[in-house]
């Protein structure tokens, strides 16, 4: 796999250079409420403006329905990116058309101009082949016969989409610092890893999540669960989970997996109390229950304190730990109790710790806790899941090859 070094090396000063970013970030309206994403993409950016590259960034935002919306306008993000970039970041008005033919051609080097949100164009998520390899090609046409292509967006290499995958296959393509970043953490957590090797996860779905438990009954020494999947498998145990979320489609799979971490010694570690809240609401009254009294009209928002202490003595001795979902809705100051026990115990502990999964880390910054007190957040929830799920992600294979 060639690297934004190697591109470096062989020189870029004037050329241009696509670079697949991941700028998806969380807005409110037109303000952005937290600029992880855009921080994370400065370093491969610098790098090639420092040497001199015109620099066209490809990205997208939200999911429009494969046509212009101005809801979803990459503006805040060209705005913030300027800020931070100390530079202006000229925005195209359209993915590939006059407006980002022009704005390109209007680039001077060592500059940036970012491409309209690439989910304008239906094309980008394409199933069919032959409409992803068209804009593709028009992706390369942008930056012309010497220009190159950097993979930056780790939040997106699972998916095989235009931008990430298909332009790889027409243009000289490297690992932008972010994706190999990326890569080399989850490797650790799949090779050769640290023991005791202890994952956390939480988060709303136990859907979205069961084929990386799956995997990881095969590899951890112990898994904790809390946030509102947490439920799922309280209820295949047998408990009343009142209002809490359930998925009672998968209560069989989790009891599957509730049998086959024992089988294999997997310790696999629930909650023991859960703060029972009236509703889904920032000031809803709550009280603290053992799980096996959760009332019928009251729903699980985070987990209780003697479920805090318990997880955090099952992260003490952990050398490598790996945390994909909050333990509860953070985003109502009363229930984030939980996930800043968590997160303050990987902040203390010296262990090979990486957070995974968007809420996650945005919940890092939201409670204040500080992000090199983790050994690596990565930016990319969905794309490291796949990873350590053990599937081949798409946008990084192309770049191999
Ligand atoms: P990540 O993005 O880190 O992978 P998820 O998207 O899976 O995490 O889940 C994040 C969401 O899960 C948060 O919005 C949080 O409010 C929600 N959540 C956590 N615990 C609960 C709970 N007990 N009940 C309902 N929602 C919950
Ligand atoms: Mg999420």
């Amino acid at each position: 796999m060639k690297t934004l070094d190697d591109l470096i090396a062989e020189g870029v000063s004037g050329r241009r250079v696509l670079v697949r970013a991941d700028l998806n970030v969380p807005l409110d309206g037109s303000r952005i409420t937290d600029d992880g994403r855009v921080r994370a993409s400065l370093p491969t950016i610098t790098a090639l403006t420092g040497a001199g590259a015109r620099v066209v960034v490809a990205a997208h935002l939200g999911r429009p329905k494969g046509e212009p919306d101005p809801a979803f306008s990459l503006a805040p993000v060209a705005a913030r990116l300027g800020e931070l970039l100390g530079a202006d970041v000229a925005l195209a008005g359209d993915v590939v058309g006059e407006s980002a033919k022009a704005t390109v051609a209007a680039l001077t080097d060592g500059s940036v101009a970012l491409l309209e949100n690439i989910r304008f164009d239906a094309r980008e998520t394409s199933k069919d082949e032959a409409e992803r390899s068209a804009l593709a090609d028009d992706l390369a046409a942008l930056v012309g016969a010497d220009g190159a292509f950097v993979s930056d967006g780790f939040g997106v290499v699972h998916r095989k989409q235009a931008s990430v995958y298909d332009v790889a296959t027409k243009l000289p393509h490297y690992a932008g610092g972010l994706v190999l970043a990326e890569v080399e953490v989850l490797r650790r957590l799949t090779e050769d890893t640290a023991r005791p090797y202890v994952v956390v996860l939480g988060g709303a779905k136990v859907s979205d999540k069961l084929g990386v438990i799956a995997n990881l009954l095969a590899k951890v020494d112990r898994l904790l669960i809390g946030g509102g999947m947490a439920y799922t498998f309280l209820r295949a145990q047998g408990h009343e989970v009142g209002k809490s979320l359930l998925q009672e489609d998968q209560l069989e799979q989790v009891a599957g997996f509730l049998a086959e971490a024992e089988k294999r010694g997997v310790e696999l570690v629930l909650p023991v109390d859960v703060l029972a809240a009236t509703g889904f609401a920032e000031d809803a009254d709550y009280e603290t229950v053992p799980v096996d009294a959760i009332p019928a009209d009251r729903m699980g928002l985070d987990i209780g304190p003697r479920t805090c202490e318990l997880f955090v003595s099952k992260l003490a001795d952990a050398k490598t730990v790996f945390w994909n979902g909050p333990m509860g809705v953070f985003e109502f100051p009363r229930f984030a109790r939980g996930t800043n026990a968590v997160a303050s115990a990987l902040v203390e502990s010296d262990a090979f710790s990486v957070v995974g999964g968007g809420d996650s880390a945005a919940a890092v910054r939201l409670l204040g806790l500080p992000e090199d007190g983790f050994s690596h957040i990565s930016t990319g929830g969905g794309a490291s899941l796949e990873f350590l799920e053990g599937k081949e992600l798409p946008g990084v294979a192309v770049l191999e090859s």
